[in-house]
């Protein structure tokens, strides 16, 4: 049932596709152009080289393909594995199972290793069946960095360290679709072969980019990779990509918002993108808490900063909440996908997000939480995630708390944060 439009921004809080920062809006509203002529290679060369920044890599190789962050999965599979071989993929939320589900669709082997959804990737599971694997049977492990079903960061460093200590030659297979450019991703540090990534998360684009970042390994293995492929070989966008060109007609509006976006995340510098998305996440799950709710994510070690599942309580279907807040208040939340429908809902606190953004999107789920029954007190979410934020700049400042402040001026008395605002 369509209604009237609601006035005002919508409030958009799904864990992609992300906020278009206005700058990046104009820089794709760009007239067709030949790609193919003389100066096109500028864009094209420079995208690349920005692109190894994001990924954190010297020796990786970045492809930029029209897609989406599926056919980034399928890109790196298919350029560097053959049908029949065997891959290793710990499986923990729809995400990690939509992975698994391609790589099995497109004929290889997959050892499945299942988790508990609200957990992620076990290194110590990982090493095990490495080690048990005495013939080097398994090609690639898959990982999914951030689950973004489940509001899960599993640690690739401890699944680096976990292939290395196996002294098994596994290539290690990372999806960053919602983790690059918001979490911190180190592709040479973690050795990872083939990252993944999508344009509408932290890349603050809209859907139409699957970008693959292959590491040296990686591409050896390209060169015997059997599976079939054909608009995502490497081989065809190497030849043209050297040059500066594609082999088939580019998004010029995606390469251009591409170059403006990379510029934003350089000139907000990196470390700030990460430290803002540990802020904002942890001023969501401080709300989350006041609410007497759980997240998904089982314990802090698992906890995402780009996107927090919140269960909802028995008898209370998720779907009600996300439909209250997107038909009466203009905010769109997450909803809960397949073994989770219905028991959770998402808010996505990545991209171009700020403290009083998060905070009308709380304010928007206590409504809607309360609207459908949950008995959260209105504000309260909102004042636990005021309080993160402003003790997060007072401490950036170097400047007291209220409550350092109030304990200089009456060592005796108790402080009443509520009263402090
Ligand atoms: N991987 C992760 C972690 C995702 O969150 C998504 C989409 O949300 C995908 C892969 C699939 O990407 P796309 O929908 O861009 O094909």
């Amino acid at each position: 049932m369509a209604g009237p439009r609601m006035p005002g921004r919508n409030f958009l809080f799904v864990p992609g596709p992300t906020n278009v920062p206005d700058r990046v809006m104009r820089a794709m509203m760009v007239a067709m152009e030949d790609h193919r002529s003389s100066r096109f290679p500028e864009l094209t060369l420079s995208l690349f080289q920005k692109l190894k920044q994001i990924f954190k890599t010297e020796t990786g190789q970045p492809f930029i393909f029209s897609g989406s962050g599926t056919g980034a999965w399928e890109a790196a599979l298919t350029n560097t594995l053959s049908r029949g071989d065997k891959v290793l993929a710990p499986r923990f939320g729809q995400f990690s199972h939509l992975w698994i589900d391609l790589a099995q669709r497109i004929g290889l082997d997959v050892v499945v290793q299942d988790e508990e959804w609200g957990t992620g990737a076990s290194p110590e599971r990982i090493e095990e069946a490495l080690r048990a694997d005495r013939t080097h049977a398994i090609k690639g492990v898959l990982i999914v960095h951030n689950e973004t079903a489940t509001g899960v960061t599993s640690d690739i460093a401890a699944i680096r360290r976990a292939i290395d200590n196996a002294g098994h030659p596994a290539m290690l297979y990372v999806d960053g679709v919602s983790s690059i450019g918001s979490i911190d991703f180190d592709m040479d540090r973690w050795r990872v072969d083939l990252a993944v990534a999508g344009s509408q998360k932290g890349l603050m684009l809209p859907a139409g980019l699957g970008i693959v970042c292959a590491s040296p390994k990686a591409l050896a293995a390209n060169k015997t990779a059997g599976c079939a492929r054909t608009y995502f070989d490497f081989g065809d966008q190497m030849k043209a990509n050297a040059t500066g060109y594609f082999p088939y007609t580019p998004s010029l509006p995606m390469l251009y918002g591409l170059q403006e976006s990379l510029g934003i995340l350089f000139e907000e510098q990196l470390v700030h993108v990460f430290e803002r998305h540990q802020v904002l996440a942890d001023g969501v799950r401080s709300a989350v808490a006041a609410w007497g709710l759980k997240l998904c994510a089982k314990e802090p070690k698992w906890y995402s900063n780009t996107v927090s599942a919140i269960m909802v309580p028995p008898g209370i279907d998720g779907a009600d909440v996300i439909d209250a807040a997107f038909r009466r208040y203009n905010l769109a939340l997450g909803a809960g996908l397949s073994k989770v429908a219905g028991k959770l809902f998402r808010i996505g606190h990545l991209g171009d997000l700020n403290d009083l953004m998060v905070l009308g999107a709380l304010a928007g789920a206590e409504m809607a939480m309360r609207d459908v029954g949950i008995d959260v007190t209105l504000g309260s979410g909102v004042a636990a995630a005021q309080s993160h934020f402003r003790s997060t700049i007072m401490a950036k400042e170097k400047r007291p708390t209220e409550q350092e402040r109030f304990a200089q001026m009456h060592p005796e008395g108790v402080f009443h944060p509520q009263r402090a605002g």
